[in-house]
């Protein structure tokens, strides 16, 4: 059996090589390594399969969130709302730019924004929200989007989990995660849904004078070569990324069927088991399975972990500390923030392989290992 790994990415790559090797020579000969037609041409397919009208790429997703905050002007002190259950990336940028992290609830079965929660924390200062689309399903972006228009704040989407999710409004309209707020972020980290050989990102927007502004922001805020209006960043997606982005994108949507292959295994084997709290999927969303995130109930996290480590059988815990309880905002004394479902998920979640190469194989194996710790 192949080793099981949380993610793959080279066996991925084998079923592509030609494709890919190809696309990446196709660059080194053309030597244009920064800004060149791979990069446009991955922004131009890219913007098709999401339906939006621009996409502008950048270096990483945490810079993508950083460039869509400082796009909007956001001042210090400016309040920022953001599930505390996420990824650091999405909070520590609001910090960086001296805004204000306030950080909210995350709903117990969806794993994300809780509405109430984002209700009760809106204040005068408040300026922006930030929904994250957790382990790969859309946060209630209809919800969002509604409040965020009756107390006019910006609302940019963290889309690094879940680029290919579908979302639908209740009329009946389907939009990509990532296209319905102000500003959609994501991410192409190598282990992401859509993920480069390195580092990338992209900010996603139908709005033209935002898109020239933080197309303007990712490069040193140039409006032309060498005259530069506004305080920016350097913080560009290079050829060579775009052009594997490019081969894999024409993938996407069967590498989401894959996890969603992998997750539906999963989900029925563990169906009896009690202590399993398998997980589900919102109403109005797809769910492209990120990550394959199951609660463990009345079980000792430490030896289920320990059980399937002896199994050769890697699990992770995404995330052991939540972002507010993290040292860099003050560590376990910032215990004012109540967050009841996150402060019971983060002891009690557990994250097992995911990804679009497993095979039968290693599949019935992980199930065998997970149960056997029941038994
Ligand atoms: C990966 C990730 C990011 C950051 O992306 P990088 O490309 O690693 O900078 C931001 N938010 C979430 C939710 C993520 O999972």
């Amino acid at each position: 059996m192949r080793k099981i790994q949380m993610v793959d990415t080279k066996t991925q790559y084998l079923a592509i090589k030609d494709q890919v090797d190809a696309a990446i020579h196709e660059v080194l000969d053309s030597a244009a390594y920064i800004n060149g037609k791979a990069v446009k041409d991955f922004a131009q397919n890219l913007g098709s399969y999401l339906g939006i009208d621009h996409v502008i790429p950048c270096a990483n997703g945490t810079d993508a969130l950083q460039i869509a905050m400082m796009a909007l002007d956001l001042q210090p002190g400016d309040e920022v709302i953001t599930p505390s259950f996420t990824y650091i990336a999405t909070t520590e940028v609001v910090a960086l730019l001296k805004l204000k992290p306030v950080f909210v609830d995350v709903d117990p079965v969806t794993y994300c924004m809780d509405i109430e929660s984002l209700k009760k924390a809106i204040t005068p200062k408040t300026k922006a929200i930030v929904p994250v689309h957790l382990y790969g399903q859309a946060a209630p972006m209809e919800e969002i989007m509604a409040i965020a228009k009756e107390h006019h704040l910006f609302v940019i989407e963290d889309n690094a989990q879940a680029i290919g999710c579908d979302y639908t409004f209740s009329d009946g309209t389907k939009k990509k995660t990532g296209t319905i707020g102000h500003i959609g972020a994501t991410s192409f980290y190598p282990s992401k849904n859509l993920g480069a050989f390195g580092d990338g990102g992209a900010l996603f927007t139908n709005d033209k004078d935002l898109a020239h502004k933080m197309a303007m922001i990712a490069n040193h805020g140039q409006s032309e070569r060498y005259y530069h209006d506004v305080v920016g960043c350097n913080s560009r997606l290079d050829s060579i990324q775009a052009a594997i982005l490019n081969i894999k994108l024409t993938h996407l949507d069967e590498y989401s069927k894959a996890r969603q292959a992998v997750a539906n295994y999963y989900s029925t084997a563990f169906a009896g088991i009690a202590q399993i709290v398998t997980p589900a999927t919102g109403k109005h969303t797809t769910h492209v399975f990120h990550q394959y995130t199951m609660q463990l109930k009345n079980v000792d996290r430490e030896k289920f972990i320990a059980h399937l480590s002896a199994k050769e059988i890697p699990c992770m815990i995404y995330y052991p500390v939540p972002g507010h309880l993290q040292k860099m905002f003050g560590g376990q004394n910032n215990q004012h923030w109540n967050l009841p479902v996150t402060d019971s998920l983060t002891p009690c979640v557990c994250s097992l392989p995911i990804h679009t190469e497993m095979d039968a194989e290693q599949l019935a194996y992980i199930v065998e290992g997970v149960k056997s710790f029941f038994n």
